[in-house]
């Protein structure tokens, strides 16, 4: 496990929530994890639009609940003609943490190819946050046996030629698409395997000090019902929970475990 074992959940809430509701789901779960506290050693990040950004940033502010801000993208320039896009650095003004980088719905409903994922990464870093770079095989290319080859390519496009320090820094959540909404999880072996898979394809790229601080994130429909049992996975240090994160009640359990 990585980064000093401190396991990492993150809510990834989508095109979800306008800034009322995201406010009132901040508090809700405020509410459901005020009894126990987000257990030691565990951090927990929200992602929601960018138009909730700010709400959810003065409500975590306000309340002095322990949640990370995190984004959902951001483009790869710094500024300039680019209608509809949102900067890393106007992120970053805001006290964004986490920015979620070539999430296979990105990937595939706006074109991210493995280079725009990659200078991503590099946006994310230039201002001094941290991506969480999704990777992930389709059923059929788990099928037809290329799924280790495919999730190999996409953690080097994005984080090949790096320094050993901007590799370690990174979040890597594995995503098999195939889960991804479909109301059933990887088992933990299957989430394991392919976990331990990227964190091979890490040290390759990036030497072998560095698979060990590297977090790497299970997603694809995580509940309660199913969170500790991956988390049990040796290579598994955390999720990026999408449905199941929408519901205080059923996050809260995630994140209290
Ligand atoms: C996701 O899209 O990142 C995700 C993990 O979604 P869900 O939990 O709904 O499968």
């Amino acid at each position: 496990m990585g980064d000093q074992r401190v396991v990492l959940i993150s809510a990834n809430w989508k095109m979800h929530l306008n800034h009322v509701e995201a406010l009132e789901l901040v508090q809700q779960l405020e509410g459901h994890l005020r009894a126990s506290g987000i257990p030691a050693g565990r951090e927990v990040s929200t992602h929601s639009p960018f138009t909730s950004l700010a709400a959810v940033k003065a409500a975590i502010e306000a309340d002095h609940v322990p949640f990370a801000l995190g984004a959902q993208s951001c483009h790869f320039r710094d500024a300039g003609s680019y209608t509809g896009e949102v900067s890393a650095g106007m992120l970053a003004t805001l006290k964004v943490r986490y920015v979620i980088a070539g999430h296979s719905e990105r990937r595939a409903q706006c074109g991210e190819t493995g280079e725009v994922v990659s200078d991503k990464v590099d946006a994310i870093y230039r201002d001094a946050m941290r991506p969480i770079l999704c990777v992930g095989e389709t059923a059929g290319e788990r099928h037809s046996g290329v799924a280790e080859k495919k999730v190999r390519r996409q953690v080097a496009a994005a984080l090949g030629d790096r320094p050993a320090e901007l590799v370690a820094a990174a979040v890597i959540a594995y995503e098999p698409l195939w889960a991804i909404g479909a109301g059933e999880a990887a088992t933990p072996e299957e989430a394991d395997e392919m976990c331990a898979v990227v964190r091979d394809e890490l040290g390759q790229l990036a030497g072998a000090d560095v698979p060990a601080m590297v977090r790497i994130h299970y997603g694809g429909s995580v509940t309660a019902e199913t969170s500790e049992a991956l988390l049990g996975a040796q290579n598994v240090d955390g999720f990026l929970v999408g449905g199941a994160s929408l519901d205080a009640e059923q996050f809260a359990a995630i994140v209290i475990g």
